[in-house]
């Protein structure tokens, strides 16, 4: 009986490590947030102070955004909405704008949350670190709730390229969902740099949720006089110098393509499901993103809605995974 503690560890660990490696990244049903979470800060562009509340949804609601400011206007997070995009995703419905949707919408699919009512009292989402990590906590806080509705996922059937000059996006046929991106920039510290990840077992959480959003000092006067960043600081955004930068170290070598892939993310989640696909980005930015995704929607011979019914409840979360462990142990 002496080794029963360790017998117990040991076959923890065994199924701890079985789960970790073998779960099965498709959730059978919708799955929405257990409570209310909120935070304040600024957005990156507008430099207006706001408040963001996410709050539970019913099954089949998606997630929409509503203008505490604006009587409770609401805009649901969907590619007819999408307004203007240049350095970041915006939403507008009968002239109510969203801002900057796509780290918060990011954090969504990485964490599996389906539906969720998204309240804000000023145009543009808080910048926060300007990763998606701060959402993520705010939903790990929050707590998932599985819902009863069965998940549908657009499964890509057919691959579809599109090609602006010298960027391109593509989607593939795949059972899951990852995603290769690369990008090209004349920056020491930078260069050429391809991330590919596959968007389970918690890899989202792992690899590409703290990976933070980047500007140039160079760029940074004319930014400014366009009306963008001006809520930036060292606090919310790596910043270049010529041959380096000003607020290190970085979270990753390689966090600036990660930070695309997270934009990526964001940005495909206006597909309004969860896709099974294998997205390849070149230099790419928000604008091919978003044609992406209004080229899929309109084409409805490349992609089918599947369910996975069949399919064991998978935990999602780390925290959930570990619960599963434990409890199975
Ligand atoms: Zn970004």
């Amino acid at each position: 009986m002496a080794f029963l503690p360790q017998t117990v560890l040991l076959l923890r660990g065994v199924i701890y490590s079985f789960i970790r490696t073998y779960t099965i990244p498709f959730l059978p049903r919708e799955q929405t947030v257990r409570s209310a979470v909120e935070c304040v800060g600024i957005g990156l562009h507008s430099g207006a102070p706001v408040s963001l509340r996410i709050l539970p949804a019913s099954p089949g609601t998606g997630i929409v955004f509503r203008r505490t400011d604006l009587e409770g206007f609401e805009i649901e997070a969907v590619s007819r909405n999408v307004a203007r995009v240049s350095y970041a995703t915006s939403l507008m419905k009968k002239g109510v704008l969203i801002s900057t949707t796509e780290h918060l919408l990011s954090a969504f699919i990485g964490t599996g949350i389906d539906n969720a009512v998204v309240e804000l009292d000023n145009l543009e989402l808080p910048i926060l670190d300007g990763s998606a990590r701060p959402f993520v906590e705010m939903i790990q806080k929050a707590g998932v709730r599985k819902q009863r509705r069965p998940r549908k996922y657009l499964k890509i059937c057919r691959e579809l390229e599109l090609r602006d000059g010298n960027k391109f996006i593509a989607v593939y046929p795949a059972d899951s969902y990852s995603v290769s991106y690369s990008i090209n920039f004349p920056h020491p510290l930078i260069g050429k740099e391809t991330f590919r990840v596959e968007l389970s077992n918690g890899s989202y959480l792992r690899n590409i949720a703290a990976a933070r959003t980047f500007g140039s000092r160079q760029d940074e006067r004319a930014m400014r006089d366009m009306g963008l960043i001006r809520g930036a600081s060292r606090e919310n955004c790596i910043v270049l110098t010529r041959d380096g930068i000003e607020n290190g170290p970085l979270r990753f070598a390689d966090e600036f393509v990660r930070h695309k892939v997270l934009d990526l993310v964001g940005d495909l989640a206006l597909l309004g499901k969860q896709i099974l696909g294998n997205v390849v980005a070149d230099r790419a930015g928000h604008a091919m993103h978003t044609a992406l995704v209004s080229r899929i929607l309109r084409d409805k011979t490349l992609w089918e809605e599947v369910t996975h019914p069949e399919r064991e409840e998978a935990p999602y979360l780390e925290g959930d995974r570990q619960t599963a462990a434990r409890s199975s142990a």
